[in-house]
């Protein structure tokens, strides 16, 4: 059976391009980038390389470029990296309802180290109010964490805007933007924000490497101690092929972003259409306009979003429900219910991601595999529609 895939906000390929030059730099370059001889240079080099390569998708100085082993620890470091070296006694931050628990679980335990938390809700369009970040604001906030790009619904937040009310707070502003690089173009300057996480594995290059822009002057404490790597902001020795990995794939998306954002932007609109033409009581959450081109979340009521996982799996097709099973219980999407989704409704929704290896002829497959897969599963339900 011909498997096909529709889940590239989990993780992606790596792109043959990525690993043939990963393959290179693990084959040739295997000395340590803090070594003097040759072969320490020779990896150094390599990793500079890999630094340009990421600033440049994203229009900042490759000095404000910190490797890390992906998008989990480069949002821990944003965060724990800021609000720990504040010195103030009361300490307070905000962020939004609808983050990765990357944020989510790492504010969680800011909180129980005594620091507040305030959770922003989006609307139901997905998209956070910049006056409700400004309503949040008080005097001893020292962070603010808005993700760029959702990575259920898509949908873009105004980071440009909530940036100018954090500046005028004099506040530093954190954005995950894991879910938007490579997909969206990117400038850390014109968003205006001081903190933005990056992760390879969404950007065609393997897991366990990951950037953290910090814009200069930025008082950053580093959390992991050991030696002076990374200006002092993250020890270990450096993930040299990983880095490399990194930088071919920003370099790529770069590249390409203008012609596969217009080709994946098309695919997707022809997959939602035909979903919601062909199979009723169906709807897309958040806002259709402020989106990444690539995503799409669609409830099909009536129906658990698993068991459509599950039965698209069996045709050869791999979607996500974005809902997390934790003891054995299907727990609805924390993002789709913060947004207003009724809790059936959260249940019964699936996320199509778009990428690379996506063409039309998979897509009119995916869709009737959905209208065959969808009837059946109806007919099987004690809920009707
Ligand atoms: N932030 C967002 C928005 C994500 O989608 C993800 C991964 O799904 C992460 C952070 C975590 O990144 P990583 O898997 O590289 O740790």
């Amino acid at each position: 059976m011909q498997r096909f895939y529709f889940d590239h906000n989990a993780t992606t390929p790596v792109a043959p391009e990525v690993l043939e030059t990963m393959v290179a730099c693990l084959g040739q370059v295997y000395g340590n980038a803090s070594s003097i001889h040759h072969f320490g240079q020779a990896a150094k080099q390599r990793l500079e390389l890999a630094r340009r390569q990421t600033a440049a998708l994203i229009g900042c100085d490759p000095r404000e470029i910190v490797f890390v082993s992906g998008g989990t620890e480069a949002d821990n470091l944003a965060l724990f990296g800021t609000v720990r070296n504040g010195a103030r006694s009361s300490r307070h931050v905000i962020t939004t309802a609808i983050e990765h628990p990357a944020v989510l679980n790492a504010c969680g335990q800011l909180e129980r180290e005594g620091v507040t938390a305030t959770y922003v809700r989006a609307g139901s369009n997905g998209i956070v109010d910049p006056d409700d970040i400004r309503r949040a604001l008080r005097a001893d906030t020292v962070l603010v964490s808005v993700m760029h790009a959702n990575n259920e619904l898509g949908t873009v937040q105004p980071l440009a805007e909530i940036a100018a009310i954090t500046r005028a707070a004099g506040v530093y502003l954190h954005a995950d933007g894991v879910q938007a690089t490579g997909k969206i173009s990117v400038n850390v300057n014109a968003l205006g924000v001081d903190l933005y996480s990056m992760s390879g594995h969404k950007i065609y290059a393997p897991k366990g490497i990951g950037a953290l822009y910090v814009r200069r002057g930025t008082r950053l404490r580093a959390t992991m101690f050991g030696g002076h790597h990374e200006r002092d902001r993250r020890a270990g020795t450096e993930n040299v092929p990983g880095a490399t990995a990194f930088g071919s794939a920003a370099e790529l998306a770069g590249s390409r972003l203008e012609t596969e954002s217009g080709r994946l932007s098309a695919l997707r609109d022809r997959l939602e259409s035909a979903i919601l033409e062909r199979i009723p009581h169906t709807g897309v959450s958040g806002n259709r306009a402020a989106r990444t081109p690539n995503t799409t979340n669609i409830y099909f009521d009536g129906l658990e979003g698993e068991a459509l996982v599950i039965a698209l799996d069996l045709r050869g097709y791999a979607v996500s429900s974005g809902a997390a099973c934790s003891s054995g219980a299907v727990e609805p999407s924390h993002v789709l219910t913060a947004i207003g989704l009724p809790v059936e409704r959260a249940r019964a929704s699936i996320r199509f991601s778009l990428g690379s290896s996506n063409t039309v002829e998979q897509i009119d497959a995916l869709v009737a595999a959905v209208e065959a897969a969808v009837a059946h599963l109806r007919k099987l339900s004690p809920v009707a529609v």
